[in-house]
């Protein structure tokens, strides 16, 4: 589980940890996953935290090695690590554009290159953080590329995958009350907030459901998909 540390990463870790899963708290900054993992009571189980910069292979292949040295076995991999550097085409740097790929695009192949093996031996599952964002987002042109671009990579997996027993699907949030929101002026959340039929911020914990349940057996007979989390905002 990447970007642990935090918002939907954190609400996440602790609802897999409260349904008995044991969970690798995986961040850039272990600090914050090590916190984290206290917080949830990851702690009294075998949960524990990693430093994991989801745009290093060398991160990836270390996590994987990690997994093989326990002997443990891997059946879910969650891809939520994330970061915004938000400006219209016409002001984004190149440094804003790569960096915002890296991270998501990036890094979620990554993830799911190096622990594809795992999956596969499991018949496990992965579960990508895509976006409503994905259908364009004004100033968010290489947050928008990017989240679109994970709905292809996750849609590839899963037909590549189908015969193996790996399933693979996308959540794609609206607008989630964490820290990666307190970045947007008030007055452009005022907006969107006009724009969803429930007339709210998701709270992490919403999400987090939808990714347990995706990572679930419940799930069994969904591959493939992109499930919206956004109070009504897009149409299916
Ligand atoms: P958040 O609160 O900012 O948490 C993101 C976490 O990812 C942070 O702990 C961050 O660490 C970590 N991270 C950033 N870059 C990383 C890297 N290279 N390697 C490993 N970890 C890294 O954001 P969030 O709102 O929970 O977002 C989680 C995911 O949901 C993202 O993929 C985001 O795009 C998606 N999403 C969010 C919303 C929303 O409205 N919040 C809507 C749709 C989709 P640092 O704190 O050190 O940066």
């Amino acid at each position: 589980m990447t970007g642990a540390g935090s918002g939907i990463g954190l609400a996440v870790a602790r609802r897999l940890v409260s349904d008995g899963w044991t969970v690798l708290l995986a961040d850039r900054d272990v600090a914050a996953a090590e916190a984290a993992n206290a917080h949830i009571g990851g702690s009294a189980t075998e949960s524990r935290a990693v430093a994991l910069d989801v745009s290093r292979r060398a991160d990836w292949d270390r996590a994987v090695q990690d997994v093989r040295d326990r002997e443990a076995r891997l059946d879910l991999l969650v891809n939520n690590a994330g970061i915004t550097r938000d400006r219209t085409v016409e002001k984004l740097t190149d440094a804003d554009w790569h960096q915002v790929i890296d991270v998501h695009l990036t890094g979620t192949w990554l993830g799911c290159q190096a622990f594809l093996p795992l999956l596969r031996e499991s018949k496990g599952a992965l579960v990508n953080l895509s976006s409503m964002g994905r259908h364009g987002s004004f100033g968010q042109a290489n947050y928008s590329a990017a989240k679109a671009g994970v709905v292809g990579l996750t849609r590839t997996i899963a037909l590549e995958q189908a015969r193996h027993g790996v399933r693979a699907n996308a959540v794609a949030p609206g607008a989630v009350d964490t820290p990666m929101l307190a970045a947007v002026p008030e007055k452009v959340v005022n907006g969107w907030l006009e724009e969803i039929p429930l007339r709210r911020l998701a709270q992490p914990a919403e999400v987090a459901a939808v990714v347990a349940f995706l990572g679930s057996a419940e799930s069994s007979y969904i591959t493939g998909q992109v499930i919206a989390a956004d109070g009504g905002a897009t149409p299916p």
